[in-house]
């Protein structure tokens, strides 16, 4: 219907950044344009109401997952949790480490965040090898509840992330 097309050509790509080889997609274009991120806004909360309608919690991966996750949590009137880095979250948290490009890193989520058997969608803004995924996924299966779906709004196809993850990929933009 177009929009899914208008979203798209505000993305920006950035060569060589943040290192030479790289090619960075950068969405915030998307969220200077209002009618752009209103657009992005309705394809996300349009695709989860059709898919996951069991869904009871939003959470979203630090740091652009969280531009996302809260708006279509509030839309779908249920509520939004945050993974974070290592040492971010006060109280008792289930924690997960995961490797990265060069050395490791962690992420944690509260405890008192999210509920036996719930219903979860992980929302990211990019999938790229699928590592941050497959750990919030852990994270999420540590704390007894059920990833009814990983929710990206960009997939770098090429690096094949979504095969490292067990559970149902989306992503509305594959480059
Ligand atoms: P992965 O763990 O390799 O899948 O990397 C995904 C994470 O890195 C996400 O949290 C993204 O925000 C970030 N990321 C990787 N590549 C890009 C990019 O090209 N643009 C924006 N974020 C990226």
């Amino acid at each position: 219907d177009g929009r899914l097309e208008a979203v798209k050509a505000l993305i920006t790509a950035h060569p060589d950044f943040p290192k030479k080889g790289i090619l960075f997609r950068n969405i915030f274009p998307v969220l200077r344009d209002p009618k752009g991120f209103h657009t992005l806004c309705d394809l996300m909360v349009e695709h989860i109401q059709s898919k996951c309608s069991n869904v009871e919690l939003i959470v979203g991966l630090d740091s652009r997952g969280f531009l996302f996750g809260p708006i279509v949590a509030q839309r779908l009137n249920i509520g939004f949790a945050p993974v974070r880095k290592a040492g971010k979250l006060p109280g008792e948290t289930f924690k997960v480490s995961y490797s990265l490009e060069y050395g490791q890193d962690s992420f944690e989520i509260e405890k008192s965040s999210v509920k036996l058997g719930q219903k979860v969608v992980i929302i990211d803004d990019l999938i790229a090898t699928g590592g941050s995924m497959k750990a919030a996924c852990e994270l999420i299966e540590m704390a007894g509840a059920d990833v009814v779906e990983c929710y990206l709004v960009i997939e770098l196809v090429d690096l094949k992330g979504r095969d490292k993850i067990n559970k149902p990929v989306t992503s509305l933009i594959q480059y």
